[in-house]
């Protein structure tokens, strides 16, 4: 299959073509982070004005790029859920009117399916497989018996990952999207400040990152009293081994009682460095199959949006042209049918 593939749901305008779900022949993503990093976060109203100033464009060259006559395309995808509404339509606009146009099914994908199968992009996922979703909005433990189906066995209670890095990384005054700045401090320092780790009940897969990130403020704050400068890289260092011993240990209880064949990891946070680092160490000590994607498949991007379509244009599972952003969409049930 050829599946042009749109992704807006949130403030990355990304376009893509994919064969067959695993060759990406083209790739267009344009960031609005300069914009929205005014306002220290994603403002919804710009992200959805940002997304009709450049999905044009986008189209125009992951097209040209993939170098696929429109006739020859066997359907368009769009990420349909979850994100932001006004963003995800633009989006849904485009894809709806391309597929009228090119009289071509259209495919609603679930953001999270994309991220998942980002890892199909570089090598043939195994079943059954357990998935660690680190992004700025999820943190989830995704367990799937077969191709295109989803159980989830575990989430946060409170904080995504992504958003605990934002809040941590402006605690310690960085620029949004904090992740990458605390991941470059954790690297820079050798004296970790010991902050908690949040291990729930013992059988739990539910994850919690609120305490933790209440414990960087305090003693963000606490320094400032004192009159003292915060041992930033101490506290990055101290908030990421936390972070990591609790996401690393879960993921493999969760690989081991499940009879799991692969761990993949995916979600812009699966870009830190530290946990890659982490995590490969320990599937090596345990003989885990692990898959992590390049960089550039991490964060939101389309190419996974294609990824995922795959699955359903495998099934012939299409939507119709009334067809809805979904803010709320559910994983699981974006399974396939059959
Ligand atoms: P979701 O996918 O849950 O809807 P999203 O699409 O906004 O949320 P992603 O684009 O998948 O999120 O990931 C963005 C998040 O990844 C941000 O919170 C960002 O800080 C974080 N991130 C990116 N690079 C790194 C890094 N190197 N270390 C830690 N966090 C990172
Ligand atoms: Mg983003
Ligand atoms: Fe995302």
């Amino acid at each position: 299959s050829y599946i042009l593939a749109i992704e807006t749901s949130c403030d990355e305008t990304a376009v893509s073509v994919v064969k067959n779900g695993r060759d990406v022949l083209s790739n267009m993503i344009f960031s609005q982070i300069e914009t929205h990093k005014a306002f220290g976060g994603v403002v919804p109203e710009v992200a959805s004005r940002k997304h009709v100033e450049s999905i044009t464009v986008m189209l125009e060259e992951a097209v040209e790029e993939a170098g696929i006559p429109l006739d020859q395309l066997s359907a368009i995808a769009v990420t349909q859920g979850p994100g932001l509404v006004g963003a995800l339509l633009v989006g849904i606009m485009a894809a709806k009117s391309l597929a009228f146009a090119l009289d071509k099914p259209l495919i609603g994908t679930h953001h999270i399916a994309g991220h998942i199968y980002a890892n199909r992009l570089v090598q043939e996922l195994e079943y059954p497989c357990m998935a660690l979703v680190v992004s700025g909005g999820h943190t989830e433990l995704v367990l799937m018996e077969q191709e295109g189906h989803f159980h989830l066995i575990g989430r946060t209670r409170d904080d995504a990952v992504g958003e605990a890095y934002d809040k941590v990384a402006r605690a310690l005054g960085f620029p949004y999207p904090g992740g990458p700045y605390v991941d470059q401090l954790a690297m820079q320092s050798e004296t970790e400040v010991k902050l908690p780790r949040a291990w729930l009940e013992p059988d739990s897969y539910d994850f919690s990152f609120s305490g933790l990130k209440s414990a960087v403020l305090n003693a963000v704050n606490q320094s400032k009293m004192r009159g003292e400068t915060p041992d930033q890289s101490g506290i990055a260092l101290g908030f990421q081994a936390s972070v990591m011993e609790v996401l690393v240990e879960k993921a493999i209880r969760a690989v081991r009682e499940t009879g799991a064949v692969q761990l993949l990891l995916c979600g812009g946070v699966a870009a830190n460095q530290g946990l890659r680092a982490a995590l490969t160490a320990r599937c090596k000590q345990e003989s885990i199959a692990l898959l992590v994607p390049p960089l550039k498949y991490c964060t939101d991007n389309a190419a996974m949006i294609g990824a995922a379509a795959h699955l359903k244009w495998l099934h012939g599972e299409f939507v119709p042209q009334t067809m809805k952003a979904e803010p709320g969409l559910s994983l699981e049930a974006w399974s396939v049918q059959s």
